[in-house]
């Protein structure tokens, strides 16, 4: 049989390059590589899913008992909550019902991989606004891509990979020059990792104040809970509304909704993993920035060298030294806060590479 394609399909779709995920890690290598929560699920977490029945059973299409629980916390209404199998579902909702041929997306690049696949599944055009060369996003130049359009811009706060957030004064100002039917995501996985106090933080006001601003928060980082699926959005009621239309109904199961109200239940201790991870993540920064290299201010579980053309053969040299790291192309590369053994680790490894890149590159700090 030959391997071309033996249907009619959307031309645009071919041609996409299949999903592939990051290496999985060997047993004796460490996965660094998806920004995921080194820790265990808490006991109460296992105990949940355990005692979860009724699999022959939907759950409940809206998951109102979770959705109550966030509105509560929130100070919103129920309306003003929608909940997903993870929120790069919400993305691609939002996506789909705001946009389509002819219009157009905005978000930072690099940025999160989602945002251009999900551009394209609904045929819309990508405008990709690069970021200040410290990794920040360049918000001016994000405002004056805007046109009539624009349909979706997208801000990522930590911004994945690179590491920055948005302040809360650089996004009310961004907000001001965005047409107010024009909407806007706040994408915010990395939340509960942000120690800066300038930091955008989209449930304190937004939502209420800009009924065209959704915040987008996730189980699956600080959480723990990626390989449930669980994600949700806070948003004005009609928003989110269009994204409950365009989801695959049904798609957060019980066993989701049940383990994120009782990591609800067990935030205190659940932050005070956050706060573990946050300390080694300033233990790597300033070991990195003590051999030389230039790495960006990070507020997420996750560091970003600009490593270039170099970033994998790098990549190689920290999987042969037992750690998975993810290389972006030829832009660099990031690196998960893990466990705790691996701070010592990324930093030998890391010792050894420094040496390897010439004078003035990107990756290092000016002398
Ligand atoms: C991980 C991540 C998400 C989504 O994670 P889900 O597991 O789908 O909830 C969304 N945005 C960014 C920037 C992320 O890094």
């Amino acid at each position: 049989m030959t391997d071309s394609l033996p249907i009619r399909a959307r031309a645009d779709i071919a041609a996409l390059p299949p999903y592939r995920q990051g290496r999985q890690a060997g047993a004796d290598a460490f996965k660094l590589s998806s920004n995921e929560n080194p820790f265990e699920p808490l006991p109460s977490v296992v105990a949940a899913l355990q005692g979860a029945t009724g699999v022959n059973r939907y759950p409940d299409a809206s998951a109102a008992l979770l959705r109550a629980r966030l509105a509560e916390r929130f100070g919103v209404t129920a309306d003003e909550v929608h909940i997903a199998a993870g929120s790069v579902s919400i993305l691609l909702q939002l996506v789909l019902a705001t946009s389509g041929p002819g219009d157009e997306i905005i978000y930072a690049w690099r940025s999160f991989e989602a945002y251009p696949g999900h551009v394209k599944i609904a045929g819309a055009t990508a405008v990709e606004v690069p970021l200040l060369a410290d990794g920040r996003h360049d918000l001016d130049a994000m405002a004056a891509a805007v046109t009539d359009r624009t349909r979706l811009i997208i801000v990522c706060s930590p911004n994945n990979p690179t590491g920055p957030i948005v302040t809360q004064t650089e996004f009310e100002q961004f907000l001001a020059r965005i047409p107010a039917d024009v909407l806007v995501i706040l994408d915010e996985a990395y939340a509960e990792f942000v120690t800066d106090p300038e930091a955008v933080d989209g449930l304190r006001e937004l939502g209420v104040i800009r009924p065209n601003v959704v915040a987008l928060r996730t189980f699956s980082k600080a959480y723990g809970l990626a390989g449930l699926r669980v994600g949700y959005a806070v948003g004005h009621r009609r928003v989110l509304d269009l994204a409950r239309s365009t989801a695959i109904p049904l798609s957060v199961t019980a066993a989701a909704e049940s383990a994120a109200l009782v990591s609800l239940d067990a935030e205190a201790e659940l932050l005070d993993r956050v706060r573990e991870l946050t300390d080694r993540r300033a233990a790597l920064v300033d070991g990195l920035r003590a051999q030389g290299w230039r790495v960006p201010e990070t507020q997420g579980n996750f560091v970003w060298l600009d490593t270039r053309a170099d970033s994998q053969r790098i990549a190689a040299t920290f999987d042969e030294g037992g750690i998975i790291v993810r290389p972006y192309g030829d832009d660099g590369l990031r690196i998960s806060i893990g466990e705790a053994e691996t701070v010592e680790k990324v930093l030998q490894i890391a010792a050894s590479v420094v040496d390897t890149l010439a004078k003035g590159h990107p990756a290092l700090a000016l002398a």
